[in-house]
């Protein structure tokens, strides 16, 4: 695990090595010595592209049917994004996935903008999240994992061609809550004491509390990277921890829809309204019902 394999298959500019070896350490340093391969497999076979527009990288590397993630009208307006893309064949009779490209874009990068160096970390965290069992073959199913977000495709061997048809996704709202949680305390512990983000409020919101007050991002954490949420459903109990991923989902579609109207102040009102009510009032009774629930140790 030499950083400097890094930089020799990358080329990074000579200037910009100090920057990402810091980043590199303190993600290292975050996540615990256990997880120091996860980071140096990470840096070395995903490619970072900076100061390029998201939409335009994603589809010269022919990366834009994959992505189901984010619409493509969310893409030409993002700030960066992690992508991956697995090279899938058939044999006659199985599919197998033979290799993968992984990539972040960092649309508008710049050493003295916190909040940029805040999207580098964001995303670094989706690939890190994603990285162990990221994609799996089940019959003619692909299934996508990137932390606890699941997606599953349809193969089809058609001319020669494997294609892949999306059939279904879940879990975007969670994971967006606690990846951005993720970025705000890398944020704040080694580039900026006082970095607060100002995306996906609502679903960041209700990560915090969840992970402040039941001590649990030390557990989510180890459930998005490994794939592996048991231990956090016992914790929760099912019913509780199924009515947790739906009200994230409807808040981070809320804090999506929020973008659109930014233009226009009562809709935005609105908007905002319906979804503080979910994220305060509705999560409140939520979060009372899981206190209650373990102090009568169901
Ligand atoms: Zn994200």
């Amino acid at each position: 695990m030499d950083f400097q394999n890094i930089i020799d298959k990358y080329k990074y500019p000579e200037d910009f090595i100090p920057f990402l070896k810091k980043v590199y350490g303190s993600l290292i340093q975050f996540l615990g010595k256990d997880n120091e391969s996860l980071v140096y497999q990470v840096f070395l076979n995903t490619t970072f592209v900076f100061n390029q527009n998201v939409y335009s990288v994603l589809s010269d590397h022919d990366m834009l049917d994959v992505n189901d993630i984010v619409g493509e009208k969310e893409l030409k307006r993002a700030s960066g994004v992690y992508e991956a893309k697995p090279i899938i064949q058939f044999d006659g009779s199985k599919f197998y996935v033979k290799d993968v490209q992984r990539l972040i874009v960092i649309a508008n990068f710049s050493l003295d903008k916190p909040y940029t160096i805040a999207t580098f970390i964001h995303e670094l965290g989706h690939a890190i999240k994603a990285y162990h069992k990221e994609f799996s073959i089940e019959g003619d199913i692909l299934i996508r994992r990137s932390g606890l977000i699941e997606e599953r495709y349809q193969l089809n061997y058609v001319n020669g061609k494997v294609m892949q048809t999306l059939i279904s996704k879940r879990n975007t709202g969670i994971e967006e809550g606690l990846n951005t949680l993720f970025e705000e305390k890398v944020m704040q512990q080694y580039f900026d004491p006082n970095y607060e983000s100002k995306a996906y409020n609502g679903v960041l919101f209700m990560a915090n509390i969840l992970c402040d007050r039941f001590s649990l991002f030390d557990s989510f954490l180890n459930a998005e990277i490994y794939k592996d949420s048991q231990a956090l459903i016992d914790f929760l109990g099912e019913a509780n921890y199924d009515e947790l991923i739906y009200l994230f989902e409807r808040v981070y579609k809320l804090d999506l829809k929020r973008y659109d109207c930014l233009g226009n102040l009562d809709e935005l009102k609105k908007v905002s309204e319906e979804r503080n009510h979910i994220a305060h009032d509705e999560f409140l009774l939520l979060y009372n019902k899981i206190k209650m629930d373990r102090n009568r140790g169901l």
